[in-house]
């Protein structure tokens, strides 16, 4: 048996997926491990071969049966996977600055490792989910977390850019004002840009500009009561899907928003079908599909040719960038012949 490995290296915990020859997923649940990444880079990575090690005993297989990895982290990190020296939001440990994700995991694991970010790797699932290997379709992925992450696949190939920016998504500035309920609003962004995609749609979003808006409006609202403002925008999303009307206004400013977003996405790139992913959205299947439509009731009209786009929900969000990370990992084991057989398709 040949496999890649897909490992997605957050800051408290390190994900693992398996995936064969074929195509098919060797671990259907969360594998998930400590990543101590706050005690730096050379604990992280013998977490990172534990971890690994734990997975493949899970799914009865050996160490001599990975050809690959794929690594996915968050940023700000080169194409190649060299974090910025300045570290990273995730790695606060001094020694991060400048580490050299893939470089150092494939010393330690002693087998090529491939490197994508974070948001790349969970719209390459998002891509794979909806078409699966092989298709040659393109789409864009928005992933709704503390920030707004996501990646654009044009012919299944993830868009890297020169220096491994392309595809961050969240920070394209968007028409906001356009979005009915923002008046008085003064969206801006930790990069520093007023009304992008995640200055809008985010939990630093909702925390930082959408609660305090409509909060001052609403001053008898249970959550003017809440400890601190993060507390009471983490309980945003659970208000919303049970029909509070200010939550929900709040998401429906968030939906408007990312369906502005996309409508530049289909402009440029005239996609295949745009993806949602990320914990913004872990919700009842009733409140995604209102939350779709609002997405949709956002774009401004569509050429006839594109009005139906698809708008999906991303499937197994959690273990998303896992699963794109093993996915560009077949993709490169293969084309560099590291598979004993032909996989079909990819
Ligand atoms: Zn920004």
């Amino acid at each position: 048996m040949r496999v890649v490995a897909g490992i997605d290296l957050g800051g408290t915990a390190i994900n693992y997926t398996l995936l064969d020859e074929r195509g098919h997923f060797l671990i259907e649940q969360l594998c998930e491990h400590p990543a101590r990444t706050k005690e730096g880079p050379l604990i992280c990575l013998q977490q990172m071969a534990d971890g690994l090690k734990i997975a493949l005993e899970k799914a009865e297989l050996k160490p001599s049966d990975v050809v690959m990895a794929g690594l996915d982290t968050p940023g700000p990190a080169s194409a190649a996977g060299v974090l910025s020296t300045r570290g990273g939001t995730n790695f606060v440990h001094a020694d991060w600055a400048g580490w050299d994700f893939p470089g150092n995991l494939s010393k330690k694991l002693g087998i090529p490792v491939i490197y994508l970010n974070d948001g790349n790797a969970a719209a390459l699932w998002g891509h794979f989910s909806l078409f699966g290997a092989g298709s040659g379709n393109s789409s864009i992925s928005a992933i709704i977390g503390t920030g707004l992450g996501g990646g654009v696949i044009v012919g299944d190939s993830v868009i890297q850019g020169k220096n491994g920016f392309g595809g961050e998504l969240g920070h394209v500035m968007i028409p906001w004002q356009s979005i009915p309920g923002t008046e008085g609003m003064n969206p801006v962004c930790n990069c520093g840009r007023p009304g992008d995609i995640e200055s809008l749609c985010s939990l630093t979003a909702i925390e930082r500009t959408l609660l305090p808006h409509f909060l001052a409006q609403n001053r008898s609202h249970e959550l003017n009561r809440a400890e601190t403002p993060h507390q009471a925008a983490k309980l945003v999303r659970g208000l919303a899907e049970r029909g509070d009307s200010l939550c929900m206004e709040v998401f429906r400013i968030q939906a408007r928003s990312l369906g502005l977003f996309f409508d530049q996405m289909i402009n440029i790139f005239d996609p295949d079908a745009l993806t949602i992913g990320g914990g913004g959205l872990e919700t009842k299947p009733e409140f995604q599909q209102w939350f779709l439509r609002e997405v949709r009731a956002g774009m401004p009209m569509q050429r006839e040719e594109q009005a139906n786009i698809p708008i999906h929900v991303m499937p197994n969000g959690d273990t998303a960038g896992a699963r794109g990370a093993a996915i560009e990992a077949l993709a490169v084991a293969k084309r560099n012949n590291l598979l004993a057989m032909e996989i079909a398709g990819i």
